[in-house]
């Protein structure tokens, strides 16, 4: 390295690159926004679907590929984009595929923001929201304006897992697009690209990588995955111009929490069948929702595609109408390991109060009346968590 004039200009250009090439556990983490180029014929010669063709730090860099890879091949697809939460990419994918006239179908338990943008969408592009009941495929009625289908496996709060296969066919017979909000699943209970014995697929998936993969209840992303080179071209075009991209220290955070997400999954999702083992026997719930339970709606579309029998460590109940609404808030107040809060995933067990009445449009004849609280299961000891639940529901007697 020559020496300059200014100490300044050899602060600013001192070298960069390691010396020699070094193997490490997780891979190196790469910050940009500036690119350099090697030469001019590099600035020309690249082409925007070349991914490995670095130019700026929106495009991606090694870092942010690597982890798009990993979470494609988690999920058992090809090819990965990946944006600042779970909602952007969802965003990415509805801003993508849908043109004013189309028909968009989303299940009555949708995650409700997703609802919320497709409304939004609605009002301002004509785009027609419609809603169909997941564990019933014929109240799905595609048009030749339908354009795209979202599909979640099992749905938010409620958990009903839908009729996935039934579904996917139809939408495939009417040219419609699956896409499937992966986040529950996490690409572990099942394999949205190959799923049941006639080995269906979903065109594409969206993961809140904000849940499983993050892991922490501290970072933020979320991707979208298929194995459609032109869809995912489609895609990662609009990607582009929108400027959705992610820093490299979240990615490099999410790439260090993949390697034991399948245990915490595991782990998570066997705490929670103890838990709702548990809940099952007090008298304060109506009902207890999880997919795994023989009489749960959808309980068969789950045996039929989570073969492996998994599930997220996610489970509802709905209280007895006895139980008001001053009762229910003083029972999660009472609560104190499960920590109020959105999301899941993280170390912390979380629970969420929600009033059914006004999330669902569909008159769901297999939900009791009351108000639910969602826990989504931590990694404490669940012999601990169900002390926690018994103390909070004394508080009501
Ligand atoms: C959390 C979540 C999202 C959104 O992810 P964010 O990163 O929080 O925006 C989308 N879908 C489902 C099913 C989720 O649980």
């Amino acid at each position: 390295m020559t020496k300059h004039k200014n100490a300044q200009t050899d602060l600013i250009h001192a070298p960069r690159t390691a010396p020699q090439y070094i193997e490490t556990i997780q891979p190196p983490l790469y910050r940009a926004s500036t690119i350099i180029f090697k030469s001019t014929s590099h600035l020309f010669d690249r082409h925007w679907t070349d991914r490995y063709d670095y130019s700026y730090g929106t495009h991606g860099t090694p870092t942010t590929f690597t982890l798009g890879d990993n979470i494609a091949q988690i999920e058992g697809g090809i090819f990965s984009l990946l944006a600042p939460s779970g909602l952007s990419a969802i965003n990415l994918v509805n801003s993508t595929l849908l043109s004013s006239g189309d028909e968009v179908w989303v299940a009555d338990n949708i995650y409700g923001p997703n609802l919320e943008h497709l409304n939004n969408l609605q009002d301002r592009y004509g785009i027609s929201v419609k809603i169909y009941n997941p564990i019933d495929a014929d109240s799905f009625q595609p048009t030749e304006k339908s354009k795209l289908i979202w599909l979640e496996a099992a749905g938010s709060v409620t958990l009903e897992f839908p009729d996935l296969k039934n579904l996917v066919k139809k939408a495939q017979q009417a040219n419609v697009i699956t896409a499937l909000d992966n986040t529950w699943g996490a690409g572990l209970a099942f394999n949205a690209f190959d799923f049941s014995d006639e080995h269906l697929s979903v065109d594409l998936t969206v993961h809140a990588l904000t849940k499983y993969p993050s892991g922490g209840g501290d970072i933020l992303m979320g991707s979208v995955v298929t194995r459609d080179q032109q869809l995912h071209h489609k895609l990662f075009k609009m990607h582009a111009t929108q400027g959705i991209c992610v820093s490299g220290d979240d990615s490099a955070q999410i790439q260090r929490s993949l390697a034991h997400m399948s245990l915490r999954y595991d782990h998570q999702s066997l705490n929670a069948i103890k838990v709702l083992d548990w809940l099952k026997q007090q008298p304060q719930f109506s009902q207890i929702l999880h997919p795994s339970l023989n009489n749960a709606a959808g309980h068969q579309f789950w045996a039929e595609v989570c073969t492996t029998g998994k599930s997220a460590g996610l489970v509802s109940v709905i209280f007895k109408p006895d139980y008001d609404l001053t009762a229910v808030r003083k029972f999660c107040d009472s609560l104190q390991l499960f920590k109020l809060g959105f999301s899941w995933g993280g170390p912390v067990s979380l629970a969420m109060l929600y009033d059914l009445k006004q999330m669902r449009s569909l008159s769901n004849t297999h939900l009791q009346q009351g108000l639910l609280v969602r826990f989504c299961i931590g990694l404490e000891h669940p012999e601990d968590l169900i002390q926690d639940i018994q103390n909070a529901l004394k508080q009501l007697e």
